[in-house]
């Protein structure tokens, strides 16, 4: 029973690490996006929605009567992993950054498809419901993603043979 205890909360903070490297990172390809607003204030909403998760994840740690105090601290560790998928002032940024967003938002949805799990075999079907919350937000930011890489892709191939200002 303990090892399934300490296996759940320590992917949950995993979980939360994740999203405050989500944060940073999308804060981060919104805050220069200029010559894509749609992707940008999309990318904004879903910034609103992963600090909602952040602090969701916190509640259910909390709840379980996990010490939250160092969790800020082990966000760091997911930095390395996107600063090799970023590519950020690449001259083709916003190409590199779809491909690193719908990437991240992926290793989201299965984080969350594997706290579900976890919680299913622990019974906290409070924390359940709040995972299962999550990853219909992260199903959404990737699908759009997917049904706007074409939109991007063009624009910015577009923009780029007019000399227009396009890698971001
Ligand atoms: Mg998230
Ligand atoms: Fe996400």
């Amino acid at each position: 029973m303990s090892e399934l205890r300490d296996n759940y909360i320590s992917w949950i903070r995993d979980a939360h690490a994740m999203e405050e490297q989500a944060i940073t990172m999308l804060s981060s390809q919104a805050e220069r996006l200029e010559s894509y607003p749609e992707l940008r204030t999309r990318i904004e909403h879903h910034i609103e929605e992963t600090r909602g998760q952040s602090q969701a994840l916190e509640r259910v740690l909390d709840r379980l009567d996990d010490d939250t105090s160092m969790l800020k601290v082990a966000a760091g560790k997911f930095s390395a992993t996107m600063q090799g998928l970023g590519g950020m002032f690449a001259s083709d940024e916003v190409v590199k950054g779809t491909l690193a967003g719908y990437t991240f938002e992926h290793m989201e949805i299965e984080s969350y498809r594997v706290l579900i799990a976890a919680a299913e075999a622990i019974g906290d079907t409070e924390s359940q419901a709040v995972f299962e919350t999550i990853l219909q937000q992260e199903e959404a930011m990737a699908n759009w993603l997917a049904a706007n890489t074409g939109k991007t892709v063009k624009t910015f191939l577009a923009r780029d043979e007019a000399d227009l200002e396009a890698s971001h």
